[in-house]
C-alpha cells in the first residue's frame, strides 16, 4: 500500500467554496444556473432524489395506469429508493457490456405499454444515449427522464443535457460538481410539464426551519473542510474506518436512508450557490481541459479502459472512470490506491439487486453486464488538487499491478 500522506484528495472534483460565498445575497441561484446552461427555468428542490420523486410523482398522476420506471442496473441507490417512495414499480435494464449504458436489446425487452418513464443517466458525467431511450419511449409511450445528478454543465450537440428528455434533473449534493451540500434541480423542457412539477412540489414539500438550520451548519462544515488537510478527517478518516470494518458500501457513502427528506431550500443557501455558481463555468473547463490531457497518458497502460463521451458530445469531468479487465486486477489496484489519499476509489460498490439493504424494493434479477461494470470498475479523482506528480503515481501503480 502506498503512504498515507498528511493531505486527502476527495473522490470527485466538486467546486471549492471561498470565504466571500458564505456572505448573504440574492437567492439567485437556479435562474442564474438557467442562464449559464441556457435551459428554460429550473426548479430548485432540496436534493436530486427528491427532484427525482416530485418528477415520478407528477408523471404517476398523469397516467395511473403506467407503474414501471426502467432504470440502468447500476446506479445510484437513491434511484431505486424514490421509485419506491412514489409508488411505483423499479424495473432494471442491463448495461452495454463494458459500458455505462442501458443495452439497446436489454432496453426493448424491458419496456411495453406498462412503462411510465425510461431514466437515461449520465453516469460520471458521462453524456448518456438519450436518442436510443427516447426512440423506445416513444414506441410504447412512455416518458424519458434523464438522470443528469453527475452532470451538470454537460453538453449534446451543444445543448445541455436533460432537455433532450422529457424531464431532467441535476445533483448539488456535496462532492457533486457545485454544492449547497444537499440540492437539486429539475428540468421540463414542454412548460406545461413545468407547471406541473411546480404544482407537486407546491402541494408536497414543507418547509422547515430545523432542516434548513441543519442543512447550512453542514453547509458551512462543507466549506471549511473541503480542501486538502480538512478532507482527511471529513472524509479519508471515515473511509479508511469502513474499510477496516470491511464495508465497502459504507466506505463510500452508497448506504442511504430508505425515505427521502423533502423541505424547501432556504434563501441563505440559495445565496452561497449563487456566489459559487459564478466560478462554475471556468471550473468545469479547467476540469475538462485536465482530464483530455490525462486521458492519452491512461490510455497507454495496457489492459485500461476508459469512459468517454460520444464524438457530438461534450461531458463533465467530476472523476476519470475506468474498467480494468478483470475483478482481480481492480481489486489489486484499489488494494493499493484506495486508501492513500490520492482521490482513487469506486463509484457505486454494487449493482442494484447487489444492496442487501435494498433486498425489499429491488427486484432479484440477474444483470450480468451491471454486475461485471461494479466488479471492473474504479475512478480517479479529476480534482484539480490532484496534481501531475499525484497523477503520475496513481498511472505507475496501475501499471506495476497490471504488469
Ligand atoms: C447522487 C445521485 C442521485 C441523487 O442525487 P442527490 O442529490 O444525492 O439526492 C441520483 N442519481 C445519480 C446517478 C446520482 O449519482
Amino acid at each position: 500500500m502506498l503512504p498515507r500522506r498528511h493531505h486527502e484528495l476527495p473522490p470527485t472534483a466538486g467546486l471549492p467554496l471561498q470565504l466571500a460565498d458564505l456572505r448573504p445575497g440574492a437567492p439567485t441561484l437556479a435562474v442564474d444556473l438557467a442562464a449559464q446552461l441556457g435551459t428554460p427555468p429550473l426548479q430548485l428542490e432540496c436534493s436530486g432524489t427528491a427532484s427525482l420523486l416530485i418528477a415520478l410523482i407528477t408523471l404517476r398522476e398523469l397516467h395511473p395506469q403506467r407503474r414501471r420506471i426502467v432504470v440502468p442496473a447500476y446506479t445510484c441507490p437513491l434511484v431505486a429508493i424514490a421509485v419506491q417512495q412514489a409508488g411505483l414499480e423499479l424495473q432494471l435494464c442491463d448495461l452495454r457490456t463494458g459500458h455505462s449504458d442501458m443495452d439497446p436489446a436489454a432496453l426493448r425487452a424491458a419496456c411495453d405499454e406498462r412503462t411510465l418513464a425510461i431514466m437515461p443517466t449520465h453516469l460520471a458525467g458521462r453524456v448518456a444515449d438519450v436518442d436510443d431511450a427516447l426512440a423506445v419511449a416513444n414506441n410504447v409511450g412512455a416518458h424519458v427522464i434523464e438522470d443528469a445528478a453527475q452532470a451538470l454543465g454537460a453538453r449534446h450537440r451543444g445543448i445541455s443535457v436533460g432537455m433532450a428528455g422529457d424531464i431532467g434533473f441535476f445533483s448539488l449534493a456535496a462532492g457533486k460538481g457545485l454544492s449547497i451540500y444537499e440540492g437539486g434541480l429539475l428540468l421540463a423542457r414542454d412548460p406545461a410539464l413545468q407547471e406541473r412539477l411546480a404544482r407537486t412540489a407546491a402541494c408536497i414539500v414543507p418547509r422547515s426551519f430545523g432542516r434548513e438550520s441543519q442543512r447550512s451548519i453542514e453547509l458551512l462544515g462543507y466549506a471549511a473542510l473541503y480542501r486538502p488537510r480538512g478532507l482527511r478527517l471529513a472524509y479519508g478518516n471515515p473511509l479508511r474506518r469502513a474499510l477496516r470494518h470491511g464495508d465497502p458500501v459504507g466506505a463510500v457513502g452508497d448506504d442511504f436512508p430508505l425515505t427521502i427528506p423533502l423541505q424547501r431550500v432556504g434563501r441563505w443557501r440559495q445565496a452561497v450557490g449563487a456566489h459559487a455558481a459564478a466560478r462554475l463555468p471556468a471550473f468545469l473547463d479547467q476540469l475538462s481541459t485536465q482530464a483530455q490531457r490525462r486521458l492519452p497518458r491512461l490510455r497507454q497502460i495496457g489492459g485500461v479502459e476508459v469512459l468517454d463521451d460520444p464524438a457530438d458530445a461534450q461531458g463533465t469531468w467530476p472523476f476519470l472512470l475506468l474498467l480494468l479487465p478483470n475483478q482481480q486486477r481492480r481489486d489489486a489496484a484499489l488494494a493499493e490506491l484506495w486508501q492513500a489519499g490520492l482521490g482513487v476509489s469506486r463509484l457505486f460498490i454494487h449493482a442494484l439487486p447487489g444492496y442487501d439493504y435494498l433486498k425489499n424494493i429491488v427486484p432479484a434479477q440477474d444483470v450480468p453486464n451491471a454486475r461485471d461494470f461494479a466488479a471492473r470498475s474504479l475512478s480517479i479523482s479529476n480534482s484539480p488538487w490532484l496534481d501531475d506528480n499525484d497523477f503520475e503515481t496513481i498511472c505507475r501503480t496501475l501499471e506495476s499491478v497490471l504488469a
